[in-house]
């Protein structure tokens, strides 16, 4: 059953960066993981969601190698963005993973309202499986064309690193989010003031 909300929270403003932040360590993405991160950022709809997760059953050939994609442009992916936050260069050929679904992948963009403002999606045309990572590749395509401006940038909490794109007006935003790490911190520095004003007195 896919259910939405019950993955990793969607905190980084764009798709390529949720994408980037999922499953950061451990394990393996599984197939109903990457259906439930579809769902959940609304790239397919929660009965077609359904209808994917069947195919590890009935297509697991396909899923397997469509999978393998998948992983391998997460880590692109991730090694991109670190190097794009850090304002490094990075090789040329590790944006390959990203050019290889953008070319097998069809489509046309549209323009989708999006909080009082419009939005370019694009809107993939069906074709194996790869067109669901079309709109994911399309999204980190958007972000390294936009470079070292790009306002990617990780939680400053050390033990989270959660890639986000600030799109705060003063560019301000240090926490994937204010309700976990901003105030994990805050507490943190409340105890630190506390303990230090003990050992004056
Ligand atoms: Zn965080």
């Amino acid at each position: 059953m896919v259910k939405p909300n019950h993955s990793p929270k969607l905190i980084a403003g764009r798709l390529a960066l949720d994408f980037a932040n999922l499953i950061p360590e451990a394990h393996d993405l599984s197939w109903q993981e990457f259906v439930t991160f579809l769902v959940n950022s609304r790239v397919v709809s929660e009965d077609h969601g359904q209808r994917l997760e069947a195919l590890e059953r009935s297509e697991p050939i396909a899923v397997d190698s469509v999978l393998l994609k998948i992983l391998r442009l997460r880590e692109c992916l991730r090694a991109v963005f670190a190097a794009v936050e850090e304002r490094r260069d990075y090789p040329k050929a590790w944006v390959a993973p990203i050019n290889e679904i953008l070319r097998v992948t069809e489509g046309h963009d549209e323009l989708v309202p999006q909080g009082g403002r419009w939005r370019m999606e694009f809107i993939a045309r069906e074709s194996g499986l790869e067109w669901l990572l079309a709109a994911i590749a399309r999204s980190a395509a958007e972000l390294i064309v936009e470079g070292q401006t790009a306002a990617v940038k990780r939680c400053a909490n050390p033990a989270c690193r959660l890639f986000f794109y600030d799109d705060s007006r003063t560019r301000q935003r240090r926490w994937c989010s204010m309700a976990v790490c901003g105030n994990r911190h805050k507490v943190a520095a409340f105890l630190r003031r506390k303990i230090g004003r003990r050992h004056l007195h």
